[in-house]
């Protein structure tokens, strides 16, 4: 059966891929997106498939479509974006995500919301099982972001539990691959860009903290699978990729793979940026049947080939 599916933030880095990976399924894809940090470049060409309708549109504005299922991925994503409108942060997630539970339930469809590993904040336990309930700075820079996802936590959870309207929460943790954008500072795309122009490689502390990293399409996989799950399943589900590694060693590996001549050089850590993240994915191997098949290398060289391609599209002044 064909189905009509909105994605919203689908300009975006992972919500660009999801439209592609909905397409070849066969469905409709109705994306929708403000055009925030979201590039059109990113879905130019998916514009002329005949499945596939692009509009302009903010969340937080009520939409009405008819539609079978909802993949909500708009919001920024990156530190750097989320902090420069912070108020429109909240605001995209609470009355944004208020707007798209009230259209499931109006059209009575599915809907996957994106949550985030930074519902954990700066855990105090180590790997992050979806039980933790986390440590989060209620009035911090990242705020906005934290718990603006923590308020879309809980209004999926009251939609569920007031109206029964069918959720699915991923909590989503570091992702990259290609159509990252260029500038949004997230750290694997700000490495790769900095060793293939010979930058210097910036590390925020001493680049002991640790990240999780998972290649774009074992996520697309994983969100597919998600919103196919029996009706009784909602989450939240941690997905990611639980090899930890800390900066340092991702740094070394982005100039190995680069061969470039990059130096690193050491900047203040960020307040409250997070020590050590990973995630627990127990739950997500039992239910959806799913572990992450991409591993960090192959990822990054993937990813590499796609920044190299892209600065020399736009020449020097990318
Ligand atoms: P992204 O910034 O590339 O994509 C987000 C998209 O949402 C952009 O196209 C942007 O223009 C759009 N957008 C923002 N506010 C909007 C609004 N009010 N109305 C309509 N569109 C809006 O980021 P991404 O990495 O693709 O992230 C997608 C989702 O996944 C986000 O909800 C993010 O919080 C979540 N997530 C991503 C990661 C990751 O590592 N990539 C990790 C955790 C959670
Ligand atoms: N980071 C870094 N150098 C950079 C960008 C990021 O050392 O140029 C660090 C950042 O301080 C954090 C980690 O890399 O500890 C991951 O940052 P990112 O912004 O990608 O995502 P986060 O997991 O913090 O949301």
């Amino acid at each position: 059966m064909i189905k009509t599916i909105l994605v919203t933030g689908g300009a975006g880095f992972l919500g660009s891929h999801l439209c592609e990976r909905l397409l070849e399924q066969g469905n409709e894809v109705i994306c929708v997106d403000n055009c925030f940090t979201g590039n059109k470049e990113n879905i130019y060409h998916l514009n002329t498939h005949p499945r596939f309708e692009f509009f302009r549109h903010d969340i937080t504005f009520p939409l009405y479509v008819e539609v079978d299922e909802i993949y909500n991925l708009a919001c920024p994503a990156s530190p750097i974006h989320y902090q420069l409108d912070p108020v429109q942060t909240t605001k995209t997630s609470v009355t944004g995500v208020i707007n798209m539970l009230g259209l499931a339930k109006r059209v009575k469809s599915k809907i996957l919301h994106a949550s985030t590993s930074e519902v954990y904040g700066d855990p105090e336990m180590h790997p992050q099982p979806e039980s933790y309930w986390g440590n989060v700075n209620p009035i911090g820079p990242r705020s906005c972001y934290d718990e603006g996802k923590r308020c879309a936590e809980a209004l999926c959870f009251d939609y569920l539990r007031q109206h029964g309207v069918n959720i699915k929460i991923p909590r989503i943790f570091n992702t990259y691959g290609p159509r990252m954008h260029i500038n949004d500072g997230r750290v694997v795309s700000n490495f790769i860009v900095q060793a293939l122009r010979g930058d210097a490689i910036t590390i925020y502390g001493a680049g002991s903290q640790t990240r999780s990293f998972c290649y774009v399409d074992d996520m697309i996989d994983a969100f597919v699978r998600l919103m196919n799950t029996s009706d009784e399943f909602s989450g939240p589900i941690n997905l990611g990729n639980p090899n930890e590694f800390t900066i340092l060693e991702l740094a070394e590996k982005v100039v190995e793979l680069t061969n470039s001549k990059s130096e690193l050089v050491f900047r203040d850590l960020p307040e409250d940026d997070p020590k050590q993240r990973k995630p627990d994915i127990t739950l997500a191997a039992k239910v959806l049947e799913w572990s992450p098949q991409i591993p960090l290398e192959e990822g990054l060289v993937k990813t590499i080939d796609y920044f190299d391609n892209y600065l020399k599209r736009a020449g020097s002044d990318a």
